[in-house]
């Protein structure tokens, strides 16, 4: 099982050398990008894409552990530091801030909160063998797991956007105030930490993390395939208006052949228009335009699949190429 500082080793092997010259701005910015791409994911309700969402979280997380390393942030002693096995207000767990008014029932002091908040990381942390993070997250807030359940994920997702612009706060007081506790930015980091493992834990709730990121990474960065990432600056796996167009083409090649099939006789006009469609968005190169061919195409081939197990047969192939189309939008 991979520990927070196992993941932030591997992925510090693959993208440090690559990392190093970006400014936090430019690391910031696909964080942010990742993250919004992650709550679109989650908040789909009852049609999620596991596994889009999967690779998502583990793109958003990856760029938290980059700004970790340009920070000089530690992932895992930050983070156990913070939520050492309790909530670090009202140091229970499960915490009951709602009754203690974010204060511990028996303890006053602030220096005793202090002391005992720091002996609980050591106790945990002791022998290098921390809990399970999001599984220790999801303890220590069970309501999270309960408002995920009745209101679904919005809930997860401001929060989430909290964190990340209490984050671009501390890094600009950072910068502006000599006197500014860097230790303040540690904290934020674990805030976002926080969210994002409880919800993994919430939607994998079998899946291990660490084992996850290590199958994503298993041939280095998944872009470039190099063991050290050497993809240019804004470069990603969305692809150029060139590549979108062949791949539209090629999906249209498959109706084509749909199309002179028989069986499919009756889907004929439907998948006319498709075609029509699809040479409509390759001459305009508008993305909202590919958006409206590919969802006609997926109902037509939704409809195929449907009708009998012979046309579902037939739409298969579309359905592979269609599926790695959609990602591109
Ligand atoms: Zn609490
Ligand atoms: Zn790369």
């Amino acid at each position: 099982m991979l520990r927070i500082n196992d993941m932030s080793i591997l992925l510090s092997g693959i993208y440090a050398k690559q990392n190093k010259d970006k400014s936090f701005e430019y690391m910031y910015s696909y964080l942010t990008r990742k993250t919004a791409y992650l709550t679109r994911e989650f908040i789909r309700d009852g049609n999620q894409d596991k596994e889009l969402l999967k690779n998502t979280f583990i793109e958003a997380i990856s760029w938290l552990f980059a700004i970790c390393e340009k920070l000089e942030v530690q992932p895992q002693d930050s983070f156990y530091k913070k939520f050492p096995g309790c909530c670090p207000y009202c140091l229970g767990n499960p915490c009951g801030c709602i009754q203690t008014h974010r204060k511990p029932e028996k303890i006053k002091s602030a220096t005793a909160i202090k002391e005992e908040l720091f002996y609980k990381y050591n106790s945990i942390t002791a022998g290098g063998h921390p809990p399970y993070a999001p599984r220790m997250i999801n303890e220590i807030y069970p309501s999270n797991r309960n408002i995920w359940s009745i209101f679904g994920g919005f809930y997860h997702s401001s929060r989430l956007f909290e964190e990340l612009g209490e984050l671009q706060e501390a890094y600009a007081k950072s910068i502006e105030d000599k006197n500014y506790n860097k230790e303040n930015l540690h904290d934020e980091c674990a805030d976002i930490y926080a969210w994002l493992f409880s919800l993994w834990g919430i939607i994998f709730k079998d899946l291990d993390l660490g084992q996850a990121l290590q199958d994503y990474y298993i041939n280095g960065c998944p872009v470039c395939n190099k063991k050290e990432c050497e993809c240019s600056s804004y470069s990603g796996k969305i692809s150029n208006t060139d590549q979108k167009r062949a791949s539209l083409e090629k999906l249209k090649e498959e109706l084509a052949l749909l199309l002179k099939n028989e069986e499919a006789g009756e889907y004929k006009d439907n998948l006319e228009s498709a075609i029509l469609a699809i040479n409509d968005a390759v001459k305009s190169g508008k993305d909202s335009d590919s958006r409206r061919t590919l969802s006609e195409v997926e109902s037509v081939l939704d409809s195929m699949e449907k009708n009998s197990s012979k046309l579902s047969k037939l739409a298969s192939n579309a359905w592979a190429i269609y599926a790695t189309i959609i990602k591109f939008f």
